[in-house]
């Protein structure tokens, strides 16, 4: 998991965002945004159409019909409610880690949580606006999903035209290395965040970690010069593990991420609602896991420096769990977790 210790975030900015319908959208984002309210309310106005048409049908000839009345009124768009909260739930929870900038997902998060809050006894017009809100908000997520495998792909075919071929024998040598790729950027724009430090006087659970259980490596730290902690025994492996790297592949291991604190998890799920990890159970709360950096080129599905890792790390006890690799239930190329 990465990309979820939002330090940053506060609650006043959450319901700020969620009250202008996502903070973070860029200013041509809130341009379009009227038009994809319009289009959200035709596609919410056609779904209550369809279940008052698929309740009428299946209530008729019983009494309850008869004496619906208001309530009848209410149904249909309380159930497109329902609906489209339903739909973005799972939005939400298959898109983690998966946008480049997660305030689209947070905006969906907090638009959720106020639909859910507002849902009963909220007028038919309330309940089709929220209904909007969600559906544009989820709209957002998805397309941001969609924008981050396109870029992926661009760069994945980009470093496959890019990759030498291999010389016919007595052919001559190549010519220099070609310049740096310019597509190995960090494809992630949203909050800043950093790793975090032993919790003093922590109990030892997950994110309450104390010094004692904690040691730094050796040969990096983050933007803000914080040390990159892991369990001792995790960081001992680590250091083996980047001796060998770096003799194969010319550099040390970069790290973006390693232990992240209960506060941390904290902020994260009151930022992220269900979507986010339940405080507590984070694999790098365990100061078991590591995040290398997000660059597809460096780090990626089709680099050099993955295809070490996965091959040699479980020989230090560093492994890519079977979630995070390609085809997984959430790939993330940059997750590696130790198993001893
Ligand atoms: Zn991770």
């Amino acid at each position: 998991m990465r990309r979820v210790a939002v330090s940053v975030l506060t609650a006043a900015s959450l319901a700020l965002g969620a009250a202008a319908g996502g903070w973070a959208w860029t200013a041509e984002r809130r341009g379009d945004e009227a038009a994809l309210r319009d289009a959200a309310e035709s596609r919410v106005a056609a779904v209550a159409l369809a279940v008052d048409a698929d309740r009428s049908a299946a209530a008729a000839g019983t009494a309850l019909l008869g004496t619906a009345g208001a309530a009848a009124v209410q149904a249909g768009p309380r159930a497109a409610l329902d609906a489209a909260v339903a739909q973005a739930h799972g939005t939400l929870g298959s898109s983690a880690e998966r946008v480049d900038d997660e305030a689209v997902r947070e905006a969906l998060a907090g638009v959720l949580g106020t639909a859910e809050g507002e849902a009963d006894g909220a007028s038919a017009v309330r309940l089709r606006a929220l209904a909007a809100d969600v559906a544009v908000a989820e709209r957002a997520v998805a397309e941001a999903v969609a924008a981050r495998e396109a870029a992926q792909a661009a760069a994945r075919a980009q470093a496959a035209a890019a990759r030498p071929r291999t010389p016919a024998p007595g052919a001559p040598a190549p010519a220099a290395a070609p310049a740096a790729d310019r597509s190995c950027v960090t494809t992630y724009s949203g909050p800043a965040f950093w790793t975090s430090v032993p919790t003093e006087g922590g109990d030892g659970s997950n994110g309450r970690l104390p010094p004692s259980a904690l040691s730094a490596v050796s040969w990096t730290r983050d933007s803000q010069g914080t040390p990159f902690y892991l369990r001792q025994d995790a960081t001992a492996a680590l250091e083996r593990l980047n001796a060998a790297f770096r003799a194969a592949l010319g550099h040390d291991l970069a790290l973006d991420l390693t232990y992240r604190d209960y506060d941390t998890q904290v902020e994260m799920r009151a930022a992220l609602g269900a979507v986010a990890a339940v405080p507590g159970t984070s694999s790098h709360g365990t100061g078991l896991a590591i995040d290398v950096p997000e660059l597809p080129c460096a780090y990626g599905w089709d680099s050099a420096a993955r295809a070490w890792l996965v091959a040699n790390g479980p020989s230090y006890g560093w492994v890519s769990p079977t979630w995070a690799r390609q085809g997984g239930s959430n790939p993330e190329y940059w997750h590696y977790e130790y198993r001893g």
